[in-house]
C-alpha cells in the first residue's frame, strides 16, 4: 500500500480534530473576546476578488477597481498582490460589531482562512495561533493526544520568525527519524 493513504488519513483526524477543538473551546468565546480578529488590527485577510466584491458591495469590474486602489482612491485597508487581496487595520466588513458575529458565517463565500483561524491542520500536525486568546496550546495538546491515541507523540513547536505560531506534530512512537 502506498504511503500516502495513511498520511491522508491521519490528515483528515487532524483536520477533524482541529475543527472539533474550535467548535467546543474557540467559537463559545468569541461573543466575549477581548481583541477580536475580525477587526483586524493584528491579523491580515487575505481575499479573492469574489469576496472583495460582495463585502464592499462593489459593483464596478475588477479591473475598475484595481485602477481605483492604484491611484490610492480605493479602501485605504486593502491591498493587492499577486491576484489577492489583503486587508488590515480596519474591522471586516462582514463583521457584526454589536452581535460580535460573523455575517457570513457558514457560507461558501466565507474566507478558507477565517474557518482555520486559529487551530488548523497543517502537514501532518495541527497548528495553533496564539493570537486568539482562547486558544490553550496545553488543553489543544491535550485534546489532540486524547484523539490521536497513544501510538503517537506530539512534538511542539514555534515558528521562528512569528512565534505565536505553534505547530503540534504528531510522530509515530518508534519510528526514528533520518538524520
Ligand atoms: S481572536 Fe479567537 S476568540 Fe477572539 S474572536 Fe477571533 S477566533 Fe474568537
Ligand atoms: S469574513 Fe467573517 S470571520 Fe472572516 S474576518 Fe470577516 S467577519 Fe471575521
Amino acid at each position: 500500500m502506498s504511503t500516502r493513504e495513511p498520511r491522508r488519513l491521519l490528515a483528515q483526524e487532524l483536520a477533524a480534530t482541529a475543527a472539533a477543538y474550535q467548535d467546543a473551546a474557540v467559537i463559545p468565546h468569541c461573543p466575549t473576546c477581548a481583541k477580536p480578529c475580525c477587526r483586524l488590527d493584528k491579523l491580515v485577510l487575505e481575499l479573492e476578488w469574489k469576496q472583495v466584491k460582495v463585502f464592499w458591495r462593489l459593483d464596478e469590474s475588477r479591473e475598475a477597481f484595481d485602477r481605483r486602489l492604484a491611484s490610492g482612491q480605493g479602501p485605504q485597508e486593502i491591498r493587492e498582490g499577486n491576484g489577492l487581496y489583503y486587508v488590515h487595520s480596519k474591522p471586516c466588513p462582514a463583521y457584526d460589531e454589536a452581535g460580535r458575529s460573523c455575517r457570513v458565517y457558514g457560507q461558501e463565500i466565507k474566507p478558507l482562512g477565517c474557518s482555520d483561524f486559529p487551530v488548523y491542520e497543517d502537514r501532518g500536525g495541527v497548528l495553533a495561533d496564539l493570537r486568539c486568546e482562547a486558544v490553550d496550546i496545553e488543553a489543544l495538546a491535550d485534546w489532540l493526544a486524547k484523539a490521536i491515541g497513544p501510538e503517537w507523540r506530539i512534538v511542539r513547536s514555534a515558528d521562528e520568525e512569528f512565534p505565536f505560531l505553534v505547530t503540534l506534530a504528531v510522530r509515530k512512537i518508534g519510528k526514528r527519524s533520518r538524520s
